[in-house]
């Protein structure tokens, strides 16, 4: 059974087999047999592992599927992708993104001059780089020397104040003496459609980006004055990330191929290329009734080959080039973010924590019957009598009519009630038992933060499918609410009855329990905080050989205690120095003491921040 709508987010990624998760490639291994693996070798705390055949996949997809529609089309202009560095810069991502890569001319786009270096040392000389983003000399220089290592580089304007920087670092890399190479220019439209969804700003009118068309005017006469027109090669729109619909890329899509005509038939011979950005939308969405997208990439491949092709013949033109610019279609399925579970917050309500009293209060008396007595049938009434049983039992105790033993009976019986309840109404699926159950969330404490792994989810509530790695043949039946190891009260990904997660009853004091959290590998990696001083989880390359089996490489491990305040500029030297001098002149330890003292504080400087033990479970091994 799937409960955890794989059918709709996993995209054949993952599969349920037996009651666990697994990859749906090579020997279809389990997650968890590959987090153990992992947590074998040492490794503790959240791991993120990253899969390059999940990254390939959505390469060869993008590509196969523009190259066979523009087949069909009998389109004349070619395709071309770059993935946008901001989404991912991570070494081990863009390291395997590169080498999945490497049949397509596949290149990077970046939008800073830190993510320009990443470009011009891992694109190979010939796939395209292009540049977005503000941009000053230094970084216009760049560019140039990108251009004399041989780079296909295409600098994109986002305002006139560019173009003449551009004008003039020619001047100063381009002398008489020297070789006349220079990047190609393309020009960045303001649109006047825009995007939709909680990221459309990046389009539209008040975007920060791109130029008006008084300015593509003024721009196509700059550069005829200065001899350069040779150089403007591409028209680039980019109407925000995870586009919900498709009827916005298409009017956009019009707005800018009629520019690209239109700059074509006044003279820019060399303009061959329509960038359409990026956009292109995951599907997030654990709920069938709650997707995030309603278009297919065929069907958005089809649009941009076809009315480029409409406009083009209209207008008598040659047939753009197409590129783009997708990166959360690229990346966001290749990393899965694994975490133990530490601690479920009623755990300690077990009946073998009742306290026998000779007497009980009625009420409590008539808690232990409800609990003995509760059946499918009475499952409803005897849970709101439960809880009704609570409230005045609660209200008896701050009176002082009943006792903390009392009190604490209550609470256990209460939840042993809800909890059995929940398992016999499983199959049920009333306004009701969703309405109870919003009231009486089972909180999951996770070793992760999220901060660091997810802060979309804290800053725009974007959804994260989230599921445990085993146990999936069994129906879960406790609404959850999963909290992270942050001391931070919005560290909570609370139950939402409109996207609702629900986990299975465990006790981890006897039994591991992991929770996976997949799609982030867009965004959430370099957005991420160290809230806390929480800092990137362990990570691990999963690829795998000829027979199948997988290989561990590039495992990089959560920064240590040191090297965390390493980061913030604290001087570690003396944070060392002055922990060992407080130990040696502690007069309150003899020497023996302070030996194995120290023995142990450097052990734990070693390690990273995430918890190891909580109870006494397997963590501790
Ligand atoms: C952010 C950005 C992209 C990538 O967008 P995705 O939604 O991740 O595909 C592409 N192009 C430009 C100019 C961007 O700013």
């Amino acid at each position: 059974m799937d409960y955890f709508g794989l059918n709709v987010w996993a995209d054949e990624n993952f599969k349920i087999v037996g009651d666990k998760v697994v990859l749906n490639h090579a020997k279809k291994p389990s997650l968890l047999s590959i987090a153990q693996d992992v947590r074998q070798r040492g490794y503790k705390g959240p791991i993120l592992l990253r899969f390059p055949h999940i990254i390939k996949k959505q390469i060869d997809k993008l590509f196969k599927t523009f190259n066979t529609t523009m087949d069909r089309f009998e389109y004349k202009g070619k395709f071309h992708a770059v993935f946008p560095l901001k989404v991912n810069q991570y070494p081990n991502f863009v390291n395997s993104l590169m080498r999945v890569s490497s049949s397509y001319r596949y290149g990077l786009e970046a939008g800073s001059k830190a993510e320009l270096i990443i470009a011009m040392t891992k694109t190979p000389v010939g796939a395209p780089i292009t540049i977005n983003g503000f941009k000053d000399k230094e970084m216009i220089g760049l560019c140039f020397i990108a251009a004399k290592m041989g780079h296909n580089i295409t600098i994109t304007i986002e305002g006139l104040g560019e173009l003449e920087t551009i004008i003039d670092v020619n001047k100063s890399f381009n002398k008489e003496e020297h070789s006349t190479v220079m990047p190609n220019i393309g020009m960045r439209i303001r649109l006047h459609s825009s995007g939709i969804g909680i990221w459309a700003k990046s389009g539209g009118y008040s975007s920060k980006f791109g130029l008006t068309s008084t300015e593509v005017l003024k721009g196509f006469e700059m550069l005829k004055q200065e001899n350069l027109l040779d150089s403007l090669t591409m028209v680039h729109f980019h109407i925000g990330s995870q586009m919900n619909e498709i009827g916005p890329l298409k009017k956009a899509l019009r707005e800018a191929g009629n520019i690209y005509a239109d700059l074509k038939k006044r003279g820019a011979a060399s303009l061959v290329a329509i960038n359409i950005g990026g956009g292109l939308a995951v599907e997030y969405s654990q709920h069938s009734n709650m997707q995030d997208r309603n278009y297919s990439l065929k069907e958005f491949a089809n649009d941009v080959v076809y009315l480029m092709q409409v406009i083009a013949q209209n207008k008598g033109v040659d047939e753009p080039d197409i590129y783009t610019e997708s990166g959360r279609y690229i990346a966001a399925s290749h990393s899965v973010l694994i975490a133990p579970v530490l601690e479920l917050f009623t755990q300690e309500y077990h009946e073998s924590s009742l306290i026998k009293k000779e007497v009980n209060p009625p009420l409590v008396e008539e808690l232990f019957d409800l609990y003995n007595q509760i059946t499918r049938g009475t499952a409803r009434e005897y849970l709101h009598d439960a809880l009704d049983h609570m409230e005045s039992i609660l209200t008896l105790f701050d009176l002082g009519y009943i006792d903390l033993e009392d009190r604490s009976n209550t609470e256990i019986l209460v939840n042993l009630i809800i909890k059995k309840a929940m398992d016999l109404l499983r199959n049920e699926d009333t306004d009701e038992l969703k309405q109870l159950q919003n009231r009486i969330q089972e909180k999951y404490l996770v070793n992760f933060s999220l901060f660091q792994s997810l802060p979309d989810f804290w800053g725009l509530e974007q959804q994260f499918p989230i599921m445990p790695l085993d146990r999936l043949d069994t129906k879960p039946t406790l609404p959850a609410s999963i909290w992270d190891i942050t001391c931070d009260s919005d560290g909570e990904i609370g139950f939402d009855p409109t996207y609702p997660l629900y986990l299975h009853d465990i006790d981890v004091t006897k039994e591991e329990y992991f929770l996976a959290f997949f799609l982030t590998g867009a965004y959430q990696e370099v957005l991420g905080m160290k809230h806390n001083l929480f800092t990137h989880p362990t990570e691990v390359v999963v690829t795998f050989d000829e027979d199948g089996n997988e290989v561990f490489s590039d495992i990089i491990e959560a920064q240590n205690l040191l090297d965390v305040l390493d980061d913030l500029d604290y001087d570690t030297g003396k944070i060392d120095k002055v922990l060992k001098k407080r130990i040696e002149e502690s007069t309150i330890i003899n020497n023996e003491e302070k030996r194995e003292l120290l023995g142990k504080l450097y052990l734990y400087l070693s390690e990273n921040s995430y918890l190891k033990t909580i109870q006494a479970i397997k963590e501790n091994e």
